[in-house]
């Protein structure tokens, strides 16, 4: 199962062409969008259901459900709001990047059409701090749209709609969808309680929709070529084309577009040249940004469909399509270590389990990784993770917990084997995990 050419919706992910509207338009953007639009919002919302489009920024919610979660019309005056998540910060994930310097329009047209269908006036979109040169490009493909009546008011599409970048400050939580509204806001980015979900009560106490680049960038390809036809690639369920992000101990780290459910094996060898010093040397993948529990070696030899079911089913998950792969020369604890650092570093504090629980996992987890341990704190440290996962106000608390739970269910016997090595032999002056 791999990807034809000819069914590719991001023509232009590595940026040999023109990125501007001209571009844009000869690849096909920006055809028939009136038309789709005269659909109404109804069919809209009933084709991208039928697609089987799966939320692309992680979690996997159908999109089309998500849309029609939003009021069919306002009963009290209040506005509805589209809001792009384009905060791309899990470490290992770099697709919406390229989507917003490579091919902005699909961005765009797909705002238009998704706003529409919600019955949104406007569209925010919340780009990541670090990301100056796609917000630049972002907007000037923003103001071509404006120049060519595509957006704005009385558009050639009889649909008002405004869209508008905000520039985050570069915190990782505020990809967390109520964080980013609180941060879009002008607050600090924190989580909000919920419910009340953004549906109800969102940007600016308005009923709001929240959705990642890539799952509103792949809508105007699915409602120009149909449903059936998005439905048609993948597997059930999980369906769809999808960009993976492919980094670590590969030959050739990419990004690249690919059918949904495609195996791990045909992924590698197909797009990233194959494991450094070949299959045997294959330690343990991250198949989903550094959130997700990574997998052994054994468990991605044979058929792994690349997909949202088959590695949830594996106690792992396919969250952005991160690929991370790890060869036998990584130090798996360190690794892992390393990775809980970065969420302690991340955590906005609200919550006790989260602000307490990421720190002290991290401070064991270091002395794991030199031996400098009890087994026995091995269970508590994975007791631990169970305390911090699901009790607390946002996912932050599960994305620190299960790589750690991860790590344990899979390579416990390596940090057992260290503490066993540092038992025989302790050292003097123990060597402390630099503060990345
Ligand atoms: Fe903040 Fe962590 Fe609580 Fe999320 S889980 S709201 S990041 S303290």
């Amino acid at each position: 199962m791999m990807l034809d050419d000819k069914d590719r919706i991001f023509k232009n992910l590595y940026g040999f062409h023109d990125w501007g509207l001209a571009g844009a338009r000869a690849r096909g953007a920006w055809d028939g969008t009136k038309a789709i639009l005269e659909k109404g919002r109804d069919a809209i919302i009933n084709e991208v259901k039928a697609s089987g489009l799966r939320g692309r920024g992680g979690a996997g919610f159908p999109t089309g459900l998500k849309w029609s979660f939003m009021p069919k019309e306002s009963k009290d005056g209040r506005p509805s709001y589209l809001v792009v998540n384009a905060d791309e910060s899990e470490p290992g994930t770099c697709k919406d990047r390229e989507i917003l310097r490579h091919d902005p329009h699909l961005l765009i047209e797909g705002c238009l059409i998704a706003g529409f269908a919600m019955g949104a006036v406007a569209a925010y979109i919340y780009v990541r701090g670090e990301f100056v040169r796609e917000r630049e490009r972002l907007q000037a493909a923003i103001d071509q749209a404006y120049e060519a009546r595509l957006i704005g008011k009385n558009n050639i599409h009889g649909y008002d709609f405004d869209i508008y970048v905000h520039h985050g400050a570069g915190a990782y939580i505020c990809g967390e969808e109520t964080a980013l509204l609180e941060s879009l806001e002008g607050k600090k980015g924190m989580p909000r309680l919920k419910p009340p979900f953004p549906a109800n009560v969102g940007l600016y106490g308005c009923p709001t929709t929240v959705n990642n680049v890539e799952s509103i960038a792949v809508v105007p390809d699915i409602m120009r070529r149909g449903a059936a036809w998005f439905s048609s690639i993948g597997r059930p369920n999980n369906t769809g084309t999808k960009l993976f992000c492919i980094s670590g101990h590969v030959n050739r780290p990419c990004n690249v577009e690919e059918a949904m459910g495609i195996t791990f094996r045909e992924l590698i060898e197909r797009h990233a040249g194959g494991i450094r010093g070949g299959w045997d040397n294959l330690l343990a993948v991250i198949p989903g940004g550094s959130s997700v529990p990574c997998l052994p070696a054994e468990q991605c030899l044979g058929d792994l469909y690349m997909d949202f079911d088959t590695l949830r089913n594996l106690k792992s998950g396919l969250g952005t399509a991160a690929v991370i792969v790890m060869d036998k020369s990584t130090d798996i604890v360190r690794a892992i270590a390393r990775i809980s650092y970065f969420y302690k570093h991340e955590s906005c504090g609200q919550c006790t389990p989260c602000r307490e629980g990421t720190g002290w996992m991290w401070r064991v987890l270091s002395r794991m990784a030199e031996g400098r341990a009890q087994k026995r704190e091995i269970d508590m440290l994975l007791e631990v993770t169970t305390q911090v996962e699901g009790h607390t106000i946002c996912a932050l608390g599960d994305a620190a917990a299960w790589p750690i739970q991860g790590l344990i269910r899979h390579f416990r016997h390596e940090i057992e084997r260290r503490i066993d090595e540092y038992a025989a032999n302790p050292h003097p002056e123990p060597v402390a995990m630099a503060a990345e």
